[in-house]
């Protein structure tokens, strides 16, 4: 099957009073309908900034974007503000991390919903509104036909994520931006809102786009995986795969700094040492290697001097130790035993 959504070496930058920022550093991804890709990183990766791009909703003014992103076939990076105000919400929908203030606090939760349901179909007040309550219930809100006149600030935060879930989805969306749709809630009802979009994935087919800062998050819920470090991907493949036999450092660290919800006994966690590089004079060569406890590992000063690549398409990571290291070193002294 093509892909649906296509972005194929995309750049973002911004201007800031201290310089330009490669918030995104030549990105490339397919993800096809009914799939789901998982994007991985911790905040500044450019994970956030990426999907931004993907909605045209970043500021024209003081960003720079270079490279293609097709939706459908249709190329977005160069499509007038009144084209992406067509797709947006319809074609393409986003679910943001706060519901708290992605709705507004002014309206009915019923009025937030149906609103962008009568700007695309043009549908009746009355119509609007059973949509409303339709959606409600589809993400599974008890008495939607009740709640529907609630004000967000009457709905619990996990209510609220799906009440966002319906706005999304209310236009029957064939991409779905989610951009740490759980972050913000306790593990239970993690769990349930992340079965409520892989439910209803099956029923409409579309394309989901995850973001997570959190490699947990993605283990039952995606079907690729995506691992961006300082704007870059770094390690590409299945979930599976990915979760299995990692490839690259990164990733490593990020299963370390994971809590095992599995073990009996409480490890400590391993956090990745240091921080995310500034996008403003990203490190030479590899852009983990200040972080990174396997430089020595690599023959000469490699690491330091030359960036590695991400292999095209398939299972890969930017890394350069060989096939054999990747594998040993993983299997013999980072994975959790
Ligand atoms: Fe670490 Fe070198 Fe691999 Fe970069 S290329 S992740 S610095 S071993
Ligand atoms: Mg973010």
């Amino acid at each position: 099957m093509t892909a649906f959504l296509s972005v194929r070496d995309l750049h973002v930058r911004f201007d800031t009073e201290d310089g330009t920022v490669k918030a995104v550093d030549g990105l490339s991804f397919d993800v096809r309908k009914g799939e789901t890709l998982g994007i991985v990183g911790e905040s500044g990766s450019g994970k956030s900034v990426t999907n931004l791009a993907v909605l045209g909703l970043h500021d024209p003014r003081s960003t720079e974007i270079r490279g293609e992103i097709l939706l459908d076939g249709q190329e977005l990076t160069a499509a007038p503000e009144s084209v992406l105000e067509k797709l947006r919400g319809n074609k393409m929908a986003m679910i943001f991390q706060d519901s708290l203030t992605a709705l507004s606090p002014y309206y009915t939760v019923g009025r937030q919903i149906s609103e962008p349901f009568r700007k695309h179909t043009g549908a009746s007040k009355r119509d609007a509104r059973l949509r409303a309550i339709e959606m409600l219930e589809k993400v599974g809100i008890p008495n939607a036909g009740l709640r529907v006149d609630d004000y967000p600030h009457q709905f619990s935060g996990g209510m609220r994520q799906r009440a966002m879930i319906a706005m999304a989805l209310v236009c029957d969306p064939e991409l779905l931006i989610a951009d740490e749709p759980t972050t913000a809630l306790d593990v239970t009802v993690q769990a349930q809102i992340l079965d409520l979009l892989k439910d209803l994935q099956q029923q409409t087919g579309a394309a989901i786009v995850l973001i997570t800062h959190d490699l947990g998050v993605v283990g039952h819920t995606v079907d690729e995986v995506l691992v961006m470090y300082a704007g870059r991907a770094v390690e590409r493949g299945t979930v599976d795969e990915v979760l299995r036999e990692p490839q690259h450092p990164y990733t490593w660290g990020l299963l370390g700094s994971m809590p095992r919800l599995t073990s009996d006994v409480t490890e400590p966690l391993t956090p990745i040492p240091g921080t995310p590089p500034s996008l403003l004079a990203p490190p030479p060569g590899c852009p983990f290697h200040p972080r990174c406890a396997f430089v020595s590992d690599v023959g000469g000063n490699r690491c330091r001097s030359e960036r590695p690549e991400l292999p095209a398409t398939g299972r890969g990571s930017a890394c350069h130790l060989t096939p054999n290291q990747k594998r040993t070193t993983f299997t013999e002294r980072i994975k959790p035993r």
